[in-house]
């Protein structure tokens, strides 16, 4: 890949997106087309060496023209948030497949994409096959007999196979990661679409702020999952798009924890101790679920390494500054692009 080939990233202002289009930037590539549908003043992250787009991906023909000369294509956009957002949102999300069909089809039309990288769910998983709270680990091919999580995990099921078809039919080179929950600096911690981590730092933050140490937590606590850092994430998404790996493959950290855990780690970072009151009736996705690393260790003797704690400290700080600048005023700060220096 030369440094000046195009680069398509869609969803660039949300939250991995901005953090793959930064990692380009760093490893030298200037030609990068960045493309989101939300205002430029909500990017998470924006540069002002690379050539932004508002656009909606849902229209074919802003898909056409998102993907004219792109050499590799990474499609990142999509409607998404955490539980909450997921469970009332299921037609949003579904709606989400015009993007990747649109984006497919301008790939092909085009003919310069030499690599289409698809960034699927582990809400893709059997639900039957998560309903232990000991964190089973769940192989690639436990997405099928399919019973996906509705909406927003049956959308991602899909997508991956039409990557598939084009690849099998047309000979677009797809590349297909299943994410095991992100988190990390730049991206969403309020407003009802940020996932646990967010969410949990959040809210210590909040009550360590206020004086009022008690917090809320979605479920009872003991639901297992695993948090993949950021930085592993860009770094995998490389990996696997420069790979011969053909199928879906598991893209998350294999150190779960319960809720009830991560909560202990954020409270250490704040260095409090808060009650716990635990809203039974939340939105609380599956029991449990882990990610199985056997595969991209065989394929890419690799997998997401840095620890729970030390990725979530970095947020921790992340969000504390976020909310402070908010608690000032500075409005502007909180999604303040941060442009090419
Ligand atoms: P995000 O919400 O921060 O970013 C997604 C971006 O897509 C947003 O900025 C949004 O504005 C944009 N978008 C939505 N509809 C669009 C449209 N019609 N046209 C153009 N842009 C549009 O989410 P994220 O965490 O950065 O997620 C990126 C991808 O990874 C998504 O496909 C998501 O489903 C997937 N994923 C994320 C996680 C996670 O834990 N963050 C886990 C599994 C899968």
């Amino acid at each position: 890949m030369a440094h000046n080939d195009k680069i398509l990233i869609a969803g660039a202002g949300g939250f991995i997106g901005g953090a793959l289009v930064a990692l380009l930037r760093k490893q030298g590539h200037r030609n990068l087309r960045a493309v989101d549908v939300k205002p430029f003043e909500e990017w998470y992250q924006r540069f002002d060496d690379a050539e932004n787009l508002s656009l909606d991906l849902n229209l074919k023909e802003n898909c056409d023209a998102a993907a004219e000369g792109a050499v590799e294509i990474y499609n990142l956009a999509a409607n998404m948030g955490g539980m909450g957002f997921i469970e009332h949102n299921k037609a949003l999300c579904m709606l989400s497949v015009l993007i990747n069909t649109h984006l497919l089809q301008a790939a092909l039309k085009h003919g310069a994409a030499k690599r289409f990288f698809y960034a699927s769910s582990a809400c893709v998983y059997n639900a039957d096959k998560q309903k232990t709270f000991e964190a089973p680990s769940l192989k690639e091919e436990d997405a099928y007999p399919a019973q996906a999580e509705d909406g927003y995990g049956w959308e991602k099921l899909f997508s991956e196979r039409m990557c598939r078809h084009f690849r099998e039919d047309y000979g677009l080179t797809t590349r297909v990661a299943r994410f095991h929950n992100v988190y990390g600096p730049w991206g969403t911690w309020f407003g009802g679409r940020e996932k646990a981590p967010a969410a949990i730092c959040r809210k210590v933050i909040e009550a360590k702020v206020a004086g009022k140490h008690e917090i809320e937590i979605w479920g009872s606590g003991n639901q297992t999952r695993s948090f993949m850092f950021i930085d592993d994430c860009t770094e995998g998404i490389q990996k696997i798009t420069n790979s011969e790996i053909l199928g879906p493959i598991n893209l998350g950290s294999s150190e779960a924890v319960t809720i009830n855990q991560l909560v202990d780690i954020a409270e250490n970072i704040a260095g409090i101790k808060l009650k716990r009151n635990y809203d039974l009736s939340a939105p609380k996705g599956v029991n449990g679920r882990n990610s199985d690393n056997t595969l991209i260790q065989k394929y890419l003797h690799w997998e997401p390494s840095t620890s729970l704690r030390s990725g979530l400290e970095k947020t921790y700080r992340w969000i504390f500054d976020q909310y402070m600048a908010r608690e000032r005023g500075e409005a502007g700060v909180i999604r303040e692009s941060h442009l090419a220096q």
